[in-house]
């Protein structure tokens, strides 16, 4: 497989924005007035980053040189791909195993740094394939790409797969984890880090923290293998707004529990209406649940889209045919969507 590219939609216009896992409530009041605290002098220099090691090192319960932030998750995903993957010793190939379905980036990030993409796919339920990522494993996998939990499907990632997998592994190949939603999640592997050496994890301040267009990522792991990622990312990615919202971030656990609280709210809203519809969906650890709605799924998308709510066919994905993700955030928002929902699956039948 080459060729990959990372798909950006278009701006969908007016609406309620529920297509790409984003907090709509919009990001803290405190973070808000933080970022809008940089001076004129804190503009003009370029930024130290000791700060904000040690604020996120300490908010993720890891010493500073385990940390590396960086713009967006996404910047961690390219990078990690580029050290781990960049072919120096010419004609040798370097393998990265994603594990379907996935997030566009490990595919589009691995290719553009010369590896050889490896899919492995998903099961009927989207149970964890274990069995079928360990066969996938060879003598030249530099990169596996885990989602805990997943996106689009919610699922997380069994402690025992990560560890057959990580155990698994040749010496120079590292598994990333992609944590991007580990914020409603009911666990993280931060606490594996002791035991894997060869563990990276990502996470990131655009979903939960509601900073997607600051960018504002983190990547944790050994000191070693975030000092090969140091080479490969550009000294002064993480820009002064990002720096101030990320450390004010941190500091409002408030906010953070208020929308982990609206998310679970939100999800339990989504699993009755399914049962009430009879749409099959996936319990979710994220802030989103992925829903079947079979053949139905293009025009309910577009029904919804009609009622001014925005939700993703994930029908291309691997294993996801007819299969739809609505953002399940701020409760408000969820039961607009779940009335347009309805209406949509009225106007098809
Ligand atoms: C949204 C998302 C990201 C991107 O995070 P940024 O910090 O916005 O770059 C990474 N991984 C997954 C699985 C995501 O859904």
């Amino acid at each position: 497989m080459s060729g990959h590219e990372y798909e950006r939609l278009p701006d969908p216009g007016p609406g309620l924005r529920l297509h790409l896992n984003e907090n709509t409530a919009g990001c803290s009041e405190r973070v808000l007035a933080a970022m809008r605290a940089v001076s004129r002098l804190d503009a003009a220099f370029y930024p130290d980053y000791a700060r904000l090691h040690r604020a996120v090192a300490g908010y993720y319960g890891v010493d500073a040189d385990a940390v590396l932030v960086t713009n967006g998750l996404d910047e961690g995903i390219h990078a990690a791909s580029f050290a781990w993957l960049q072919c120096s010793d010419a004609g040798a190939a370097r393998e990265a195993v994603i594990v379907e379905p996935a997030f566009d980036m490990y595919a589009a990030c691995a290719d553009a740094a010369g590896g050889r993409i490896v899919q492995v796919m998903p099961r009927a339920e989207f149970e964890f394939p274990t069995e079928e990522t360990l066969a996938a494993i060879t003598p030249a996998t530099r990169l596996v790409f885990l989602t805990h939990p997943n996106n689009p499907t919610g699922r997380p990632v069994p402690l025992e797969a990560l560890d057959a997998i990580a155990g698994r592994l040749p010496g120079e190949a590292l598994v990333f984890v992609d944590e991007a939603y580990a914020d409603f999640a009911r666990g993280t592997f931060l606490g594996e880090l002791a035991r894997w050496p060869n563990l990276l994890v990502g996470r990131t301040f655009a979903k939960a923290h509601g900073l997607a267009a600051v960018r504002a990522g983190a990547v944790i792991g050994a000191p070693g293998t975030i000092a090969r990622l140091r080479r490969v990312v550009p000294p002064y990615s993480v820009n002064v707004f990002a720096m101030a919202g990320m450390l004010a971030a941190i500091d409002d656990r408030e906010y953070l529990d208020w929308y982990r609280a609206q998310v679970e709210a939100s999800r339990q809203a989504v699993y009755a209406a399914c049962r009430r519809l009879g749409v099959h969906c996936w319990p979710s650890e994220a802030n989103f649940v992925l829903m079947r709605l079979g053949d139905r799924s293009r025009d309910v998308v577009a029904g919804m889209a009609r009622r001014g709510v925005f939700v993703r066919d994930r029908s291309r994905e691997p294993g996801c045919a007819g299969c739809v993700r609505l953002s399940a955030g701020v409760v408000a928002h969820t039961a607009k969507a779940l009335a347009a929902l309805e209406e949509a699956l009225c106007d098809v039948r």
